[in-house]
């Protein structure tokens, strides 16, 4: 029987394990467009002080709010990059911020969900740019506002909006 998913991975895209990353990685079968729909995380949604120990994948989706993946899926296997090809579209969606080419690994950058020190890290993500270290309060780099403009997950953006009206 085949596995039964909770979220919605776009056909163009296959798991495969990803060994550089120390487990797996989504993948384009195909050339995908820009703002095409990659996945719809689905889940069960908890509060911060109800967070299980031992939890499997979290995504925080609103003040206080995070999702927890029920069980590995494919949607769950997006890893963060300093330099991106996805970005938030809503709460849990996820869309192409650019061209993407068959072969690519999809990823996005933890900066565009994350609004709290619940998943740091120390980066090797390879970019260019790569911040060396992924925290909870990236979100407040304001070069990230405009490269990521538009694809914020929407509680990040309200506290973004809420900064620069601060600072006028
Ligand atoms: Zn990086």
């Amino acid at each position: 029987m085949p596995a039964e998913f909770f979220s919605y991975t776009s056909p163009s895209l296959e798991a495969r394990p990803h060994p550089a990353k120390g487990g797996m990685g989504l993948f384009a079968l195909q050339q995908i467009a820009k703002d095409e729909l990659l996945i719809l995380w689905g889940g069960k949604v908890v509060m911060l002080d109800k967070l299980p120990e031992n939890h499997e994948k979290l995504l925080q989706i609103d003040e206080g709010l995070y999702l927890l993946t029920i069980t590995p899926e494919p949607a769950d296997y997006v890893n963060h990059s300093c330099d991106p090809n996805a970005g938030f579209l809503g709460q849990v969606g996820l869309v192409a911020i650019r061209t993407v080419h068959p072969g690519e690994e999809i990823t996005m950058d933890y900066a565009m969900c994350d609004g709290s020190p619940y998943d740091e890290f120390d980066c090797a993500c390879g970019a260019a740019a790569c911040r060396g270290r992924v925290t909870g309060d990236d979100w407040r780099i304001p070069e990230l506002w405009a490269r990521y403009a538009g694809y914020f997950s929407p509680y990040l953006q309200r506290r973004i909006n809420a900064l620069k009206a601060n600072n006028h």
